[in-house]
């Protein structure tokens, strides 16, 4: 059996990247999984498809975030899966980790990005996590997808680098709020990983190894890098675990 078993997660962003590979993970150990996405329902599907496949249980759900209504939205769909698969709306772990990038050093910073990477990557989270609470069960897990640019400095994507910074601080202020229920409350950190998201930066061979010299292990991080950190942080095990950012960049700028 595995870790996981009689647990229901809901992964924002499960579409495609990380999180497509944390509801493999979630699922393959047992978990009934929402597989959120905003609007690439091919990419959702085969999402459904692959944890089928490996013998788990997932259920789609469709809300785009960052507009107004998507989280209730999200969680309307949420429980309506939930009902179908003959399960009340309560749940027991919650992955934040649907995001977007955006490029833009200071003097590039439009009002509108901002707003836009705000929305997503901090406000949509925190209103997330609002509602959730009330469905989240004692004992549940929130785990946050933040980023290294929170400890290495990225002038590249400074709007981007501070949403996420946003995520580790609610992190921390979070965890302790929600100790005497003993919910844990933590973020992961991912350096560059091989997603959709940085195509864009690995678009030659010299562009791909100069973000693998980043890691201390010199090559690009893969989701399931990723993924496995979460599956711990889903699980028993980690249940002296909160407040925390854990880096997930392979030792990136050490
Ligand atoms: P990705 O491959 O681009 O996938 C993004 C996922 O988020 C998709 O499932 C997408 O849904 C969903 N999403 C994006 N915007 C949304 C919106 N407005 N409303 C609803 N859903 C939305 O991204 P990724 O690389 O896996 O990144 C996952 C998380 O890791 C993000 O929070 C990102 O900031 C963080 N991260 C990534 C890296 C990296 O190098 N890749 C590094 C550090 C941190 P659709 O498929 O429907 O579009």
């Amino acid at each position: 059996m595995g870790t996981l078993a009689g647990r229901t997660a809901l992964v924002t962003g499960a579409s495609r990247g990380i999180g497509r590979q944390v509801a493999r993970k979630l699922a393959g150990e047992g978990a009934l999984v929402a597989v959120h996405y905003g609007s690439n329902e091919e990419a959702a599907r085969e999402t459904l498809d692959l944890v089928r496949r490996d013998g788990g249980r997932a259920f789609p759900v469709r809300a785009e975030l960052g507009v107004p209504g998507d989280v209730e939205t999200l969680y309307a769909g949420f429980e309506a899966g939930l009902a179908r698969e003959g399960c009340g709306p309560e749940f027991d772990i919650l992955v934040n980790n649907a995001g977007v990038s955006g490029s833009a050093r200071i003097e590039e910073v439009t009002p509108e990005l901002f707003d836009r990477l705000v929305a997503v990557n901090s406000r949509a989270l925190v209103f997330l996590v609002q509602k959730g609470l009330k469905y989240l069960r004692d004992g549940g897990r929130i785990i946050n997808i933040s980023s290294a640019a929170t400890r290495i400095a990225y002038p590249e994507s400074i709007v981007y680098s501070m949403t996420k910074g946003a995520v580790d601080t609610f992190t921390l202020a979070l965890a302790k709020g929600l100790g005497d229920r003993d919910i844990t409350v933590n973020a992961v950190n991912p350096g560059f990983v091989e997603t959709d998201m940085n195509a864009g930066k690995r678009s030659s061979a010299e562009a791909c190894a100069e973000l693998a010299s980043w890691s201390a292990f010199g090559r690009i991080g893969r989701p399931s890098d990723v993924a496995d950190i979460v599956a711990f942080l889903a699980s028993d095990a980690s249940r002296w675990v909160t407040g925390q950012c854990i880096d997930a960049s392979g030792g990136s700028r050490l």
